[in-house]
């Protein structure tokens, strides 16, 4: 077909699969295992007709300014999107412009050189040390932009705050993106850095840690001179991507802080629990600082686990990568979910 070689041929990014069987265990997809926060539920069911048939505010402008409230910043330091995945692709649009090669680590979340290739955006891997972490000094000298994310997906190791600050501050030509999708589950945020450096940008998700996945709340917070160059962007390309019942949800769940902190508790107390048990039965894995383990058994090939349990109900992640392919990602569930896959495991292990 000659209308064929006029197409834009790209290789999509591959999100973990939804399935939805009764009696399943998700672990796949790093979704919070709790309900979101009570007021969301209860806002939900006040919306009104008038929800649907107007459009909703082009500058989410409630949204905005309960973030802006709950992270102390002016509310002009403050863009989101319809989750951070729509926040991190329109900032590669709007920062990644320099046609110099953009970094990020070798083994990152998959979508970081999907949507390079989208954007015809150069890019370079950098590789991880073998304990899994980001070497600065990788990050040094002439490039078009850095990404991260901090954790790290899919090892959930936390980079230190000096650590980021070498990499922002070693990178002033060009903009560093931080992706803090798993940041709030006990790994310290690059928000500081705010005051000292305009060339950075930290892009949060309702996904994880306020169990919005569905809902589909990203933000980026950054100098108010980065943030009015993405909305140029953003306003170039759709003016109307969050839509009003997202955008009253979010309000409500940014106001209940306490709930927040009591959901993400009980993600890392579950987690602590986690390692010991993997411990136990002989994985090892990254000292996570995120809703899921990296996990890797000091027998049991990764493949097979994964097989084993998808036959069990029991969803996790694993991908046929380099340096990943023994390895299976396992997002934190409730203690009940936990306790269903290490019965399962233990069972198998003793038999296999
Ligand atoms: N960044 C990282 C590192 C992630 O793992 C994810 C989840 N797939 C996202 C961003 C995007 O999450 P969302 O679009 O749901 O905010």
């Amino acid at each position: 077909m000659t209308w064929e070689k006029n197409v834009r041929r790209v290789v999509p990014y591959v999100a973990g699969e939804q399935p939805n069987k009764t009696g399943m265990v998700k672990l796949n997809t790093n979704e919070c295992p709790y309900p979101p926060a009570p007021g969301v539920k209860a806002i939900l069911q006040e919306l009104d007709r008038e929800a649907l048939r107007l459009y909703p505010d082009t500058d989410a402008v409630g949204l905005v300014e309960a973030l802006a409230d709950h992270y102390g910043l002016e509310p002009e330091q403050i863009f989101v999107g319809v989750g951070s995945d729509d926040v991190l692709a329109m900032s590669y649009l709007t920062f990644f412009h320099s046609g110099r090669p953009i970094l990020f680590p070798d083994v990152t979340y998959s979508f970081y050189d999907v949507w390079a290739k989208l954007f015809g955006i150069p890019y370079k891997t950098c590789a991880l040390d073998e304990n899994w972490h980001i070497r600065p000094k990788d990050y040094v000298g002439s490039n078009g932009g850095v990404i991260f994310p901090n954790p790290n997906a899919p090892t959930g190791l936390a980079e230190s705050l000096d650590t980021v600050e070498q990499i922002v501050g070693a990178n002033r030509d060009v903009v560093v993106i931080v992706d803090e999708a798993y940041v709030d589950f006990g790994a310290e945020s690059a928000l500081p850095l705010l005051k000292k450096y305009d060339n950075l940008l930290v892009v949060q998700t309702f996904s994880k840690s306020r169990a919005m996945a569905g809902v589909r709340i990203g933000f980026a917070m950054g100098s108010k001179k980065l943030i009015r160059f993405l909305k140029d962007v953003k306003f170039s390309f759709n003016s109307y991507t969050m839509n009003y019942p997202a955008q009253k949800l979010g309000v409500e769940a940014v106001k209940d802080d306490a709930y927040f902190r009591s959901i993400t508790q009980k993600v890392m107390d579950t987690r602590t629990r986690a390692k010991e048990e993997f411990r136990r039965l002989g994985f090892s894995f990254p000292d996570s600082m995120a809703n899921f383990l990296f996990v890797t058994h000091e027998r049991i090939p990764a493949a097979e686990l994964f097989t084993a349990l998808r036959k069990e109900n029991i969803y996790v992640r694993h991908w046929d990568k380099p340096r990943i392919d023994n390895y299976l990602r396992i997002t934190i569930g409730t203690d009940e979910e936990m306790d269903k896959l290490f019965t399962f495991l233990k069972k198998y292990l003793e038999s296999n």
